[in-house]
Protein backbone atom coordinates (compact mmCIF):
# COMPACT_ATOMS: atom_id res chain seq x y z
CA UNK A 1 0.00 0.00 0.00
CA UNK A 2 2.81 2.67 1.14
CA UNK A 3 5.14 1.73 -1.97
CA UNK A 4 4.60 2.38 -5.82
CA UNK A 5 7.38 -0.47 -7.14
CA UNK A 6 6.63 -3.58 -8.90
CA UNK A 7 6.76 -6.06 -6.70
CA UNK A 8 7.69 -9.83 -7.15
CA UNK A 9 6.36 -12.51 -4.51
CA UNK A 10 8.83 -15.23 -3.93
CA UNK A 11 9.33 -17.57 -0.60
CA UNK A 12 6.83 -19.95 0.01
CA UNK A 13 4.40 -20.19 -3.49
CA UNK A 14 3.49 -23.57 -3.77
CA UNK A 15 0.73 -23.77 -6.06
CA UNK A 16 -1.80 -21.69 -7.85
CA UNK A 17 -3.31 -20.51 -4.54
CA UNK A 18 -0.23 -19.23 -3.43
CA UNK A 19 0.02 -17.07 -5.99
CA UNK A 20 -3.56 -15.21 -5.90
CA UNK A 21 -2.77 -14.47 -2.72
CA UNK A 22 0.51 -12.97 -3.04
CA UNK A 23 -1.23 -10.90 -5.98
CA UNK A 24 -4.03 -10.17 -3.97
CA UNK A 25 -1.42 -8.33 -1.89
CA UNK A 26 0.61 -6.55 -4.50
CA UNK A 27 2.84 -9.06 -6.21
CA UNK A 28 2.49 -8.30 -10.00
CA UNK A 29 4.30 -11.53 -10.66
CA UNK A 30 5.25 -14.36 -8.49
CA UNK A 31 8.34 -16.88 -8.09
CA UNK A 32 8.45 -20.86 -7.82
CA UNK A 33 11.54 -22.32 -7.59
CA UNK A 34 11.33 -25.39 -5.02
CA UNK A 35 8.15 -26.63 -6.77
CA UNK A 36 9.42 -27.59 -10.41
CA UNK A 37 12.41 -28.64 -8.91
CA UNK A 38 10.44 -31.08 -6.94
CA UNK A 39 7.21 -31.96 -8.71
CA UNK A 40 9.33 -31.30 -11.95
CA UNK A 41 7.76 -28.96 -14.70
CA UNK A 42 4.29 -30.50 -15.04
CA UNK A 43 3.68 -27.99 -12.27
CA UNK A 44 3.40 -24.93 -14.09
CA UNK A 45 0.70 -26.54 -16.50
CA UNK A 46 -1.28 -27.19 -12.93
CA UNK A 47 -0.22 -23.20 -12.41
CA UNK A 48 -1.40 -21.92 -15.36
CA UNK A 49 -4.87 -24.40 -15.05
CA UNK A 50 -5.67 -23.42 -11.55
CA UNK A 51 -5.10 -19.47 -12.38
CA UNK A 52 -7.37 -20.06 -15.49
CA UNK A 53 -10.42 -21.95 -13.87
CA UNK A 54 -10.11 -19.30 -11.28
CA UNK A 55 -10.36 -16.39 -12.91
CA UNK A 56 -13.40 -17.62 -14.55
CA UNK A 57 -14.77 -18.45 -11.79
CA UNK A 58 -14.69 -15.39 -10.41
CA UNK A 59 -15.26 -13.01 -13.43
CA UNK A 60 -11.54 -11.51 -14.04
CA UNK A 61 -10.45 -11.20 -17.51
CA UNK A 62 -6.67 -10.73 -16.63
CA UNK A 63 -4.36 -11.91 -13.99
CA UNK A 64 -3.16 -7.89 -13.01
CA UNK A 65 -7.01 -7.35 -11.72
CA UNK A 66 -6.13 -9.51 -9.10
CA UNK A 67 -2.85 -7.53 -8.27
CA UNK A 68 -3.91 -5.59 -4.96
CA UNK A 69 -7.46 -6.66 -4.72
CA UNK A 70 -6.64 -7.04 -1.35
CA UNK A 71 -4.57 -4.31 0.15
CA UNK A 72 -7.95 -2.75 1.35
CA UNK A 73 -8.22 -5.05 4.14
CA UNK A 74 -4.88 -4.62 5.27
CA UNK A 75 -4.92 -2.68 8.61
CA UNK A 76 -2.17 -0.83 10.19
CA UNK A 77 -0.79 -2.58 13.20
CA UNK A 78 -2.09 0.07 15.49
CA UNK A 79 -5.61 -0.33 14.17
CA UNK A 80 -5.63 -3.93 14.75
CA UNK A 81 -7.72 -5.48 18.02
CA UNK A 82 -6.01 -7.17 19.90
CA UNK A 83 -7.53 -9.88 21.84
CA UNK A 84 -5.84 -11.29 24.98
CA UNK A 85 -4.45 -14.77 24.16
CA UNK A 86 -2.85 -17.21 26.50
CA UNK A 87 -2.12 -21.05 26.53
CA UNK A 88 -3.87 -23.66 28.92
CA UNK A 89 -2.66 -26.99 29.12
CA UNK A 90 -4.86 -30.15 29.82
CA UNK A 91 -3.14 -32.41 31.85
CA UNK A 92 -5.16 -35.40 31.63
CA UNK A 93 -3.74 -35.75 28.26
CA UNK A 94 -0.79 -34.17 28.59
CA UNK A 95 2.57 -36.93 28.56
CA UNK A 96 5.34 -34.90 29.97
CA UNK A 97 7.28 -34.93 26.98
CA UNK A 98 9.04 -30.97 27.34
CA UNK A 99 7.81 -30.23 23.99
CA UNK A 100 6.08 -27.09 24.83
CA UNK A 101 8.84 -25.67 27.77
CA UNK A 102 11.35 -26.08 24.59
CA UNK A 103 9.93 -24.25 22.85
CA UNK A 104 8.51 -21.25 24.65
CA UNK A 105 11.90 -21.14 26.58
CA UNK A 106 14.74 -21.30 23.61
CA UNK A 107 11.82 -19.32 21.61
CA UNK A 108 12.62 -16.66 23.94
CA UNK A 109 9.31 -16.29 25.27
CA UNK A 110 10.29 -18.27 28.73
CA UNK A 111 6.22 -18.29 29.51
CA UNK A 112 6.54 -22.07 30.88
CA UNK A 113 8.29 -23.53 33.58
CA UNK A 114 8.83 -27.53 34.16
CA UNK A 115 9.12 -29.79 36.84
CA UNK A 116 11.59 -32.01 35.96
CA UNK A 117 10.73 -34.59 39.06
CA UNK A 118 7.23 -34.25 37.77
CA UNK A 119 7.56 -34.03 33.70
CA UNK A 120 4.75 -30.99 34.22
CA UNK A 121 4.86 -28.20 32.61
CA UNK A 122 3.14 -24.48 33.56
CA UNK A 123 2.11 -21.62 32.15
CA UNK A 124 2.92 -18.04 33.36
CA UNK A 125 0.24 -15.95 31.99
CA UNK A 126 1.61 -12.76 32.83
CA UNK A 127 4.67 -13.82 30.60
CA UNK A 128 2.45 -15.43 27.66
CA UNK A 129 1.97 -13.74 24.32
CA UNK A 130 0.02 -15.96 23.23
CA UNK A 131 1.76 -17.30 20.13
CA UNK A 132 0.53 -20.93 19.91
CA UNK A 133 3.86 -22.69 19.38
CA UNK A 134 3.64 -24.45 22.33
CA UNK A 135 0.32 -25.39 20.94
CA UNK A 136 1.61 -26.42 17.77
CA UNK A 137 4.55 -28.52 19.18
CA UNK A 138 2.56 -30.84 21.68
CA UNK A 139 2.45 -33.88 20.38
CA UNK A 140 -1.03 -35.02 21.59
CA UNK A 141 -2.97 -32.31 21.34
CA UNK A 142 -2.82 -31.35 25.13
CA UNK A 143 -2.75 -27.34 24.37
CA UNK A 144 -5.06 -25.13 23.27
CA UNK A 145 -5.35 -21.25 23.06
CA UNK A 146 -7.75 -19.18 25.31
CA UNK A 147 -8.85 -15.82 23.05
CA UNK A 148 -10.53 -13.23 25.21
CA UNK A 149 -12.49 -10.89 23.36
CA UNK A 150 -14.89 -8.18 24.25
CA UNK A 151 -15.47 -10.25 27.34
CA UNK A 152 -16.46 -13.12 25.76
CA UNK A 153 -13.69 -16.21 25.64
CA UNK A 154 -13.27 -18.84 22.78
CA UNK A 155 -10.64 -21.82 22.56
CA UNK A 156 -8.69 -22.66 19.28
CA UNK A 157 -6.72 -25.99 19.38
CA UNK A 158 -4.05 -27.41 16.80
CA UNK A 159 -6.15 -29.03 13.64
CA UNK A 160 -4.66 -32.30 13.02
S1 LIG B 1 1.61 -19.37 23.66
FE1 LIG B 1 3.76 -18.86 23.21
S2 LIG B 1 4.37 -17.59 24.93
FE2 LIG B 1 2.48 -18.60 25.57
S3 LIG B 1 3.16 -20.43 26.64
FE3 LIG B 1 2.85 -21.02 24.50
S4 LIG B 1 4.86 -20.78 23.50
FE4 LIG B 1 4.90 -19.68 25.46
S1 LIG C 1 4.11 -30.60 24.73
FE1 LIG C 1 2.11 -31.34 25.37
S2 LIG C 1 2.50 -33.39 26.13
FE2 LIG C 1 4.46 -32.38 26.01
S3 LIG C 1 4.76 -31.52 28.08
FE3 LIG C 1 3.81 -29.93 26.85
S4 LIG C 1 1.62 -30.16 27.21
FE4 LIG C 1 2.60 -32.02 27.90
Amino acid sequence: KNVDIVISGNGGAFNWRDAVEFMAVGASNVQFCTLPMHYGFRTIRDLRSGLEHYLKEMGFTSPMEIVGKALKNIKNQEDLVKPETKSEINYDKCIGCGLCFAACNDGGHMAISWDSELRKPTVNEDKCTGCAMCMQVCPVDAIRMREKFDSKVHYFAERR
